[in-house]
């Protein structure tokens, strides 16, 4: 029996931030993952924001950055693109192309760097609750063995299952997640090569498909959309974009990563005797972008401090780590109400109303236009698109 104050299971980015607070908050920590190589496959854009890495005190580097962004290109469904640039408007997802493989397992290496002990290809298989503590079973090479630990950090990922385990509501409902499939591709030719692509309307429905560049002639080419609104696989409709757009005309996959993204907002229960739910886990991705690496270590910073500050008190009830339900709300989910609004109200918008918003907007200068020029010309190019904004508001 191996026996620790903090067990984080999930060494994705929102566990190893646990894992390194916790223990720099003085705690015992051991840190899990199934994977034999943290970070691969990677199921991810790998785009991350300058402000939110720095936020985090994350110095940037050339081990783990492919490419600086400096900004946004929208391409609205009959191919008119609106250019926003980061000194311009404050974009979130935008800065740094990361190479999530490298970026993943130097996050964990700061954790064991802090003092936590890492245990690659090690599944986590069920838990139980015994004297005050928990007891989770494992599986490690062909060998199963039990964990006990004062807290549980679950940063098991969009497929949690940890958190249920502990008697938490965790899933999700279709409409909640958006089903992705993504190329990352050779042979790109990118209009804008510096800057990161979205594609809005029914190439993607309920969601947008990407171009994230990697430099050279590399970048991550996806797309993300709700089951409930295609009869078609978010991998069927990747097959069309891709054959569909001039950009990737010439190009070759190399990698393909299919996954879930929770993008329903954050969850109201992220705490149980014991049990810190955290990351993706606990629904900590921006409900617009579906970014959720930044936002996911904010979690983990604040479960990995609050967990040790419970294990120096000795007290690991559900009373006591109650307020990590409130810090995530502070740190995280209120600023993921105006991207719900933002979502539903790009969502309700037809091809035809997603063409002439970006025809009246690509040659705007972002910097000198006000909120009440904006809405001047939205009434004049399209009074529905702007009724179905003022509903929200
Ligand atoms: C196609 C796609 C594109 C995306 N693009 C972006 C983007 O550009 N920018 C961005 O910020 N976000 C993006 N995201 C979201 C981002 O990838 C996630 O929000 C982020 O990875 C969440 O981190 P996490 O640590 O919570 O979970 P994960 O990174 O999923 O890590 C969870 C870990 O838990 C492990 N695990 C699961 N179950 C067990 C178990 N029982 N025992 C042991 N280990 C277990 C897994 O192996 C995994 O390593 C994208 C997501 C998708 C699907």
């Amino acid at each position: 029996m191996i026996e620790t104050d903090v067990l984080v299971i999930g060494a994705g980015p929102a566990g190893s931030s646990a894992a390194k607070y916790a223990t720099l908050g003085g705690a015992k920590v051991i840190l899990m993952d199934k994977k034999s190589e943290i970070g691969t496959p990677k199921r991810c854009a790998e785009g991350v924001s300058k402000e939110g890495l720095e936020k985090l005190g994350i110095e940037p580097s050339g081990r783990w950055v492919t490419k600086e962004a400096t900004g946004v290109r929208m391409v609205s469904p009959n191919g008119t693109a609106v250019n926003l640039t980061e000194d311009k408007v404050k974009l979130p997802e935008a800065g740094y192309v990361l190479e999530r493989k490298v970026f993943d397992k130097h996050m964990a290496m700061d954790a064991a760097r802090a003092g936590a002990k890492i245990m690659v290809k090690t599944l986590a298989t069920g838990l139980r609750r015994e004297d005050g503590q928990v007891l989770v079973s494992a599986e490690s090479m062909g060998e199963e063995f039990e964990i006990k630990s004062k807290i549980i950090i679950a940063a098991d990922g969009p497929e949690s299952r940890v958190g249920r385990w502990a008697g938490l509501k965790t899933s999700l409902k279709p409409k909640n997640m958006e089903s992705c499939a993504q190329f990352e591709m050779s042979g790109v030719n990118m209009e804008e090569p510096d800057c990161i692509e979205f594609h809005f309307g029914s190439v993607a429905p309920g969601g947008y498909a990407w171009m994230f560049p990697k430099g050279d002639d590399i970048a991550n080419v996806g797309l993300g959309v709700l089951t409930t609104l295609t009869d078609k696989s978010a991998y069927q409709h990747l097959l069309d974009f891709v054959a569909n757009n001039p950009s990737t005309k010439n190009a070759q996959p190399v990698e393909l990563n299919i996954g879930g993204d929770p993008v329903g907002g954050l969850l109201k229960k992220l705490v149980a005797d014991n049990v810190l739910v955290t990351g993706d886990a606990a629904g900590m991705v921006n409900p617009l972008t579906g970014g959720g690496i930044i936002s996911g270590m904010t979690g983990g910073l604040l479960a990995g401090k609050l967990a040790a500050q419970a294990v120096a008190e000795g007290d690991f009830s559900h009373k006591r780590l109650k307020v990590y339900e409130k810090q995530c709300e502070e740190e995280i989910g209120e600023s993921f109400q105006k991207y719900l609004k933002a979502k539903s109200y790009l969502l309700s918008l037809s091809d035809e109303e997603l063409d002439s918003i970006a025809t009246a907007f690509k040659d705007i200068n972002f910097e000198s236009v006000d909120t009440k020029e904006m809405i001047k010309k939205l009434v004049k190019i399209s009074p529905k698109a702007l009724l179905k904004l003022g509903k929200l508001f």
